[in-house]
């Protein structure tokens, strides 16, 4: 099977967090130890360029990136000089200050960062102050670096999200471009968890659709694992674990690889694991089995975890290969074709030139 050529690595520098956020993903928080060295990430990053001639983009995240200091700088400026984009996300902690949000902006200008993605919301609030978040993408903005700030959705209201987008020091900022905003829903991971009161009709769309994750992105942990995603639950899914890098005469491209024999990873990036529920278990059983689910992947630990669905998956997945299977090779030839399309008419800019 063609077509798997991953175009992002990220790395997990560390779970470990200035924050302590309830519905963390990684249960993260200041008391976690434990984080990649330098060294580790550098060889990560050199592994990933000769392995995947695809990738053009690294992106590090955590946990919190920043809690690694010199040496995120360090390894984005490594990134940067072997040619590759660059992306730090962060939940802005370190804007707390206005002098050390301009300082911490000026330094990874000059490491050679292409964007940053500040995380907030009412739940990183409570441990980041939102004047935080304003003071960094400010900074950033003052230094040219494009910053994406993506706001938990906190019901119809969406507070944060509408005092981030009137905020007079971030106006201009917003207006020419340099800083963007964008609502994401809040996984809950404790049954405790306070409803949001998503709307879960305006979600479908994105809910129902495939994994744009899958085999684009591979993923070293802070354990020095790889893995097939970094999406919310994969701690949660022990399918996404493709192996330990740092087991003797490992090599990431054949860990990576191990995903080739792998139908519903192919599933998965095709239909998602919330359509892939739909259509195994049907209708009456998939509404009872996806009632409360907000995030694609809540859905796919669903996929993974749930003993009704796993006995469905098995009984029933040779149903659905040719077809499936034939749409992810159709996917992948029409990816192809806009590729080319792409480095013709680079080509014939260059000739006009
Ligand atoms: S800021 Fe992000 S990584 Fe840190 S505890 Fe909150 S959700 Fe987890
Ligand atoms: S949907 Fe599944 S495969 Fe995709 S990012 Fe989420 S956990 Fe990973």
């Amino acid at each position: 099977m063609a077509g798997l050529h991953p175009t992002t690595l990220t790395i997990l520098c560390t779970y470990r967090c200035t924050a302590a956020c309830a519905q963390c993903c990684f249960e993260s928080s200041p008391r976690i130890r434990g984080r990649l060295s330098l060294e580790v990430m550098k060889r990560r990053i050199q592994d990933a360029v000769e392995a995947f001639p695809s990738l053009a983009v690294v992106v590090f995240s955590g946990g919190e990136a920043f809690l690694l200091k010199d040496d995120l700088f360090e390894a984005i400026r490594f990134a940067s000089d072997l040619g590759k984009s660059t992306r730090v996300v962060t939940n802005g902690f370190w804007g707390r200050a206005g002098a050390r949000a301009r300082e911490c902006a000026r330094r990874l200008r000059e490491a050679g960062i292409s964007e940053i993605n500040i995380s907030t919301g009412v739940d990183h609030a409570k441990f980041v102050p939102v004047e935080s978040v304003v003071h960094a993408a400010s900074a950033l903005a003052d230094e040219a670096i494009r910053t994406l700030i993506t706001v938990e959705a906190d019901g119809s209201q969406n507070q944060i999200h509408a005092r981030l987008a009137s905020d007079p020091v971030l106006r201009n900022a917003i207006e020419c471009g340099l800083v963007s905003l964008q609502v994401n829903s809040w996984m809950p991971f404790h049954e405790d968890a306070p409803s949001r009161g998503h709307d879960i009709q305006a979600m479908l769309p994105e809910l129902v659709s495939g994994c744009g994750q899958i085999f684009e992105t591979v993923v070293v942990t802070p354990h020095d694992n790889l893995s097939a995603c970094c999406g919310l639950t994969l701690e949660h899914i022990p399918e996404m674990r493709l192996g330990s890098l740092s087991a003797p005469d490992v090599q990431m491209k054949k860990l990576y690889e191990r995903q080739r024999g792998d139908f519903l990873k192919y599933w998965i990036r095709v239909d998602g694991p919330y359509t892939i529920i739909q259509r195994v278990m049907g209708v009456a059983d998939s509404e009872e089995i996806l009632r409360g689910v907000v995030h694609k992947c809540q859905a796919c630990a669903i996929l993974h975890q749930s003993e009704r669905v796993r006995a469905a998956l098995a009984a029933r997945y040779k149903e659905f290969v040719e077809e499936v299977l034939g749409r992810f090779s159709l996917q992948q030839a029409m990816a192809d074709v806009s590729c080319w399309d792409r480095r013709v008419s680079q080509d014939e800019e260059m000739v006009g030139s």
